[in-house]
């Protein structure tokens, strides 16, 4: 695809390159062409000669050239809940939370937001996403404060504005004081859409419409969740089949498993994606594939909470599309994608398929492409090809950590979090040597300790 004239170029040459594209080509040694927000040109050997407008040139002698990594679950609230119950369940660590959670407000959201987002950023993500359910009364504009955070550090985002309607008086799990009334979450909701949603090839904010989960929402705000997200032509995440115990809920709650619950309210679909889906059957599989809904599977945190191990290699094979995802950082202090790919190789290496179920080029797929899919954005990002939006990162892999590493790709999965010397979104330089380009690190640093002190104070004092 020809740019016109007057775009201005980076050129990026003398760097290995795992495209991650339909064939997964790889160059030992190739270039990158970059013209305004897209990728131009990209193959083995140096940059075409001639180029005009170039304004760049960056030499990635000793480094891996890979699609940025695409985060499709999270809760960045999180950021300031981090090291509490750390011994727990899912339910009991939400019974212990909940509490805590529900004390939150704009300015604390705020903060976490651009930890959560800091932290991922320097580690290669370049489409960050946020799965935020928690607005107490007059907490103030927290979506807002979330899109802000993201567009600051220049992060490609969706914010998942989630819900709850269920509470402790309904039989759920979070306190009566925590959620909104199913009127108030779908007209929130809507405004949101409305307010925040770009549809163009190259939005920098999407919105998708997400209910909490099945134990913290009525079945008419699932219901009437998917039909909103229909009319708007938006997407639809929650979370589904995380622990035997959502099982047993469900069970006795609707008297049937997540997934049938879940197409019952119109949750199976090409526009649906969901986090964890960590017990599912053959046919549970089989639905999902046939239905082209997505997975956000999150190894570190279905570890600490002890939910089990998702049957990953299973949904590829079957064809459900699938993407990493961080969780919420009280669930995964880390926060870095990174540890998702490396986690999701040896996870599902020890479930069924042992040494066979993943190997180092598929988690790479997950954490870029499959996670575009998952997102709805296959076409815009998530591999290196002309005329995709050009989000890309280069891995410092000739350092300590990784010279001694046989292949590029391997060292990166395999091997610790490589350093990110350069990370581009939609053309625009963010991370430079390990660092936030458009941000204060320090002060980010700052105001998540002094925000999570300060929640640990109000907390405390209710
Ligand atoms: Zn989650």
């Amino acid at each position: 695809m020809a740019a016109p004239a007057d775009l201005q170029r980076i050129v990026i040459e003398n760097c290995a390159i795992a495209t991650v594209d339909a064939d997964d080509t790889e160059y030992a040694s190739g270039y990158v062409v970059v013209a305004g927000n897209k990728i131009e040109s990209i193959g083995a050997g140096k940059a075409p000669e001639g180029l005009a407008n170039v304004v760049r040139r960056v030499d990635g002698t000793g480094h891996l050239v890979t699609p940025g990594l695409v985060n499709t679950h999270h809760h960045f609230y999180q950021w300031i809940t981090r090291g509490l119950a750390t011994d727990h369940n899912l339910f009991n660590w939400l019974v212990a939370l909940y509490p805590t959670w529900a004390r939150i407000d704009e300015q604390m959201v705020k903060a976490a937001a651009q930890g959560s987002l800091g932290m991922m950023a320097r580690g290669g993500v370049t489409t960050a996403m946020d799965h935020h359910y928690v607005f107490p009364k007059n907490s103030g504009d927290l979506s807002g404060a979330i899109i802000g955070a993201a567009s600051d550090m220049g992060v490609r985002f969706t914010l998942a504005r989630g819900s709850m309607d269920r509470s402790e008086k309904d039989g759920g799990l979070p306190p009566d004081f925590a959620v909104e009334t199913l009127e108030g979450a779908l007209a929130a909701t809507a405004e949101t859409v409305d307010k925040h949603h770009d549809a163009s090839f190259d939005a920098m904010t999407q919105i998708a419409v997400a209910p909490c989960s099945p134990f913290s929402v009525s079945t008419e705000l699932m219901k009437q969740g998917a039909e909103l997200a229909r009319a708007k032509g938006v997407r639809l995440h929650t979370h589904g089949s995380e622990t035997v115990e959502e099982e047993q809920f469900c069970k006795e709650l609707f008297g049937m498993g997540p997934t049938d619950y879940f197409e019952s309210t119109g949750w199976l679909g090409d526009d649906v994606w969901m986090a964890h889906c960590v017990h599912m059957n053959d046919s549970d599989i089989a639905a999902f594939a046939r239905t082209g809904t997505g997975v956000a599977h999150c190894p570190s945190s279905n570890a600490r909470l002890a939910a089990g191990i998702a049957r990953v290699p299973d949904m590829l094979k079957a064809g459900v599309p699938v993407g990493l995802g961080v969780d919420g950082t009280a669930s995964n202090e880390s926060g870095e994608l990174h540890t998702e790919l490396r986690n999701a190789l040896l996870i599902n290496r020890l479930g069924a398929h042992r040494e066979a179920a993943l190997n180092a080029r598929q988690a790479l797929r997950l954490g870029t492409f499959g996670g575009a899919q998952v997102l709805g954005r296959a076409s815009q990002i998530g591999s290196l090809e002309p005329g995709k939006l050009a989000d890309l990162v280069l891995w410092k892999i000739d350092g300590i950590g990784h010279s001694s590493i046989a292949d590029p790709v391997t060292a990166i999965v395999f091997g610790a979090a490589a350093p990110v010397t350069l990370s581009l979104v939609n053309g625009r330089p963010i991370v430079e040597d390990g660092r936030l380009l458009h941000v204060d690190e320090d002060a980010i640093a700052r105001s998540a300790r002094e925000e999570a002190q300060r929640l640990a104070r109000i907390s405390a004092e209710a």
